[in-house]
């Protein structure tokens, strides 16, 4: 395998982990520029960039390196201009490759700047099945008439199950069924409170709102990460009402309920109860099977029934996982020229999914409960009583327990007690979170530290 086939490998799983801003931001453009005695030479766009994947992704990217080559020993990283997006014939590379692998199929497509809709989520690629029938239903009457039947429109569901396809989905068939007359918008609620700091800052609100309150479609993407944010949420509040009044249609998703995002305004919390909340669920065997052959079909690609079925039954809680490993199948049809076979087709899915679970180990776990609480490892581990090492021990236990689901007996053992403690401690967090709003507050921002690291 070539340093280029390699690194093309390496990115499609990087891909899978990282959410698609950051693999754009840190890593398109990126090659590998060498390999000698182990070393492998990471090129990438600029210093910031350099920093930003040496702190953040070399463990995870060497990881994945060793997966295909296991003669890496270390990363190192270089600013690489020729991986600039300025030069032309990098560019070209790149576009080129982008078709035969990775849901980079986003290049192919231009955000459009007014309404900040990408138009590759369409309706021609979105498949329907059980687990997002409402959505779906809910979301085709909006087309035709937004703003009227089930407004405000939020839709919930895990990662990767097509929140973001489906909503922006919305915004661009509004577009062509009436004829540019409906002006949608998309935005992410990372850029929605990104634009109230820097209004605040540059006393520029009245631009602001006029920008978001000057459409009829507002789309707004994962709003969980507006709790909490007090600014952001009082002028969301406000842009809401504004909108509403006026019957415009919007349109929220998030990745849990209203009545899960604890630090929302419960003014927020029941505006968004008012209107139709639907739920993405996991996609069961046929609709699964039905993806991957309409992504083959969208890329003019063809793979043999038993892999297709294969890679269904294999992966199935996240569509962006299976596109993933759907894409991983045929790159390596194309480097090897060969038709795929189920042995081989197992082995690559084998190593992915491997590579997915691996990313969260119990010594991670402890870690980023320890941090969180200021402690050390040792703290949670030395027995004692000590009271300030109660909660995070039952903390750290609990997320054992939930994320990689380990046994009781195992539990007790890791942190060095007996398993009816640990048991205790699971069940007690298990209750305090449905009454402490606090612990929940808390149990959130860990599991997002756990995930992120
Ligand atoms: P989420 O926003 O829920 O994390 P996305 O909308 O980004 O998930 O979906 C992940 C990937 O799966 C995207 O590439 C999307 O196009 C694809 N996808 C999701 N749901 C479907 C579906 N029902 N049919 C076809 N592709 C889908
Ligand atoms: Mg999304």
């Amino acid at each position: 395998m070539d340093l280029e086939q390699l690194w093309q490998l390496t990115l499609g799983e990087m891909e899978v982990q990282l959410s698609r801003a950051n693999f754009a931001t840190w890593l398109k453009g990126s090659r590998l520029v060498d390999k000698k005695d182990g070393v492998f030479l990471v090129g990438v766009s600029n210093n910031f960039a350099k920093e930003w994947v040496e702190n953040k992704y070399q463990k995870v990217l060497l990881g994945i390196i060793r997966g295909f080559d296991d003669s890496a020993k270390k990363l190192e990283f270089v600013v690489d201009h020729r991986t600039s997006v300025a030069d032309p014939t990098l560019k070209k590379i790149t576009s080129a490759d982008v078709r035969t692998f990775g849901n980079q199929m986003d290049l192919d497509f231009k955000v459009d700047p007014e309404t900040n809709l990408n138009p590759r989520y369409s309706a021609a690629t979105f498949v329907v099945g059980a687990s997002n029938e409402l959505a779906y239903t809910a979301a085709s009457a909006i087309v035709q008439e937004p703003g009227t039947k089930y407004n405000p429109f939020f839709v919930y569901g895990g990662v990767g199950l097509g929140k973001t396809h489906l909503i922006q989905m919305i915004g661009n068939e509004i577009k062509t069924f009436h004829k540019g007359k409906i002006r949608p918008r998309y935005v992410s609620s990372e850029k929605f409170t990104s634009d109230i700091v820097w209004a605040i800052r540059n006393k520029r609100m009245e631009d602001i709102k006029k920008r978001y309150r000057d459409v009829d479609v507002l789309i707004i993407d994962d709003i969980q990460f507006i709790g909490g944010k007090e600014k952001t949420e009082e002028e969301f509040f406000h842009t809401f009402n504004a909108l509403y009044e006026h019957s415009k249609q919007i349109i929220i998703s998030s990745d849990r309920p209203p009545s899960s995002i604890p630090t929302l305004e419960e003014r927020l919390r029941s505006r968004f109860e008012g209107g139709l909340i639907a739920d993405i669920g996991y996609p069961e065997y046929e609709m699964r099977v039905a993806i991957i052959k309409g992504k083959l079909q969208e890329h003019k690609r063809s793979l043999k029934d038993s892999v297709i079925e294969l890679i269904a039954r294999r992966v199935k809680k996240n569509i962006r996982e299976l596109e993933g490993v759907l894409n991983k199948i045929l790159f390596y049809q194309d480097a090897k020229y060969i038709d795929i076979d189920e042995k081989t087709a197992e082995e690559i899915i084998e190593k992915s999914v491997q590579n997915f679970s691996r990313r969260v180990s119990d010594d991670h776990i402890l870690k980023s409960v320890a941090e969180f609480y200021h402690l050390s490892v040792d703290d949670l581990l030395t027995r004692g009583r000590k009271k300030e090492v109660v909660e995070p021990r039952q903390v750290a236990m609990y997320f054992l327990r939930d994320i990689l689901d380990m046994s009781y007996p195992y539990i007790g053992e890791k942190l060095g007690r007996d398993h009816t403690t640990a048991i205790h401690a699971v069940e007690k967090v298990n209750q305090e979170i449905n009454k402490n709003s606090a612990l929940n507050q808390k149990i959130n921002i860990m599991r997002e530290l756990i995930y992120k690291n």
